[in-house]
């Protein structure tokens, strides 16, 4: 399968590390013009200069704006007014016991990790309806089907997400918009090396050594036993992004390599 999006414009929110890096590269290798996002211009203009050595020939610009809130979501659409596809990948995460989450918190990862999508969508989506083509993808997680105790509020926004991406792909029901989540498993991105460092620092082993371990112990039901790397996710959203994709929609898409113990 040859996937080709030339002439497509593909907006991929917090992009400039990790899973969400390694997607704006996948569409960049296809063809697509890609827009990367991240909070400074020094993060931006270090993924444009990896974008393009990573993928020679492509056309890709960048928007420094911190997506936490209404006004960087409004500097993003108005620096980039445009987009055939949408990539929600903004979204923090951290372990936190229920008891010290306090109100403030909750809404962080509210604003962050469900608005950010919410406010993108409201504006690309309405242009992607009108030229009859469009695709949305919401990168939710496996914690949103399997809550983790320590991370209660994470998991909270990863199963809004599933609920705003089956509603909007309804909304678009008879057209080529489609709009899907894909929920990755626990995924050796930037932040989870850097998560993880502190283990691998204490123990003197790497931290590739730790990420093995954390998924045999903490997430035993894997069934790939390792941690996925941001290609490996990267590679289903590029494939929700393509034409030959286009007949799936509403769908929640595992690349969590099997955690999540059910059939479907
Ligand atoms: P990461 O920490 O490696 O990278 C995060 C990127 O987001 C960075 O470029 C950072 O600058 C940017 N960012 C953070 N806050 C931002 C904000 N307010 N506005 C704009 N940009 C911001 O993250 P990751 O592990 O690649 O995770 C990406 C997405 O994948 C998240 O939505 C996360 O919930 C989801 N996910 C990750 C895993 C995993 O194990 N890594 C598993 C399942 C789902």
């Amino acid at each position: 399968m040859q996937i080709d999006l030339k002439g497509k414009t593909a907006l991929v929110t917090a992009s400039t590390a990790g899973i969400g890096l390694a997607i704006a590269e996948g569409l960049a290798r296809a063809g697509a013009r890609v827009v990367v996002n991240g909070r400074s211009d020094a993060s931006v203009d270090a993924a444009l200069a990896r974008l393009r050595a990573a993928a020679p020939g492509a056309t890709v610009d960048g928007v420094a704006a911190d997506l936490s809130g209404p006004d960087g979501a409004a500097r993003l659409t108005a620096a980039a007014p445009h987009a055939d596809i949408l990539v929600n990948n903004a979204g923090i995460y951290g372990l936190k016991p229920f008891f010290d989450i306090d109100d403030a918190e909750w809404e962080h990862y509210f604003q962050t990790n469900v608005m950010s999508g919410v406010r993108l969508a409201r504006h690309y989506m309405k242009g992607m309806l009108e030229r009859d083509w469009g695709r949305v993808v919401f990168i939710s997680s496996e914690s949103a089907l399997n809550i983790p105790v320590d991370m209660i509020h994470y998991g909270f926004t990863k199963t809004a997400q599933l609920s705003i991406a089956r509603g909007l792909a309804k909304l678009a029901a008879g057209s080529q918009v489609t709009v899907n989540a894909v929920l990755p498993g626990p995924t050796l991105s930037d932040g989870v090396r850097t998560m993880l460092q502190a283990v691998a620092d204490k123990t003197g082993r790497s931290v590739d050594e730790v990420a093995v371990e954390f998924v045999r112990t903490h997430r035993a039901s894997s069934i790939l036993q390792r941690p996925a790397t941001p290609d490996e996710v990267a590679n289903m959203v590029v494939y929700a992004c393509s034409p030959q994709a286009s007949a799936t929609t509403g769908a929640a898409l595992r690349v969590d390599g099997g955690i999540v113990d059910t059939l479907a």
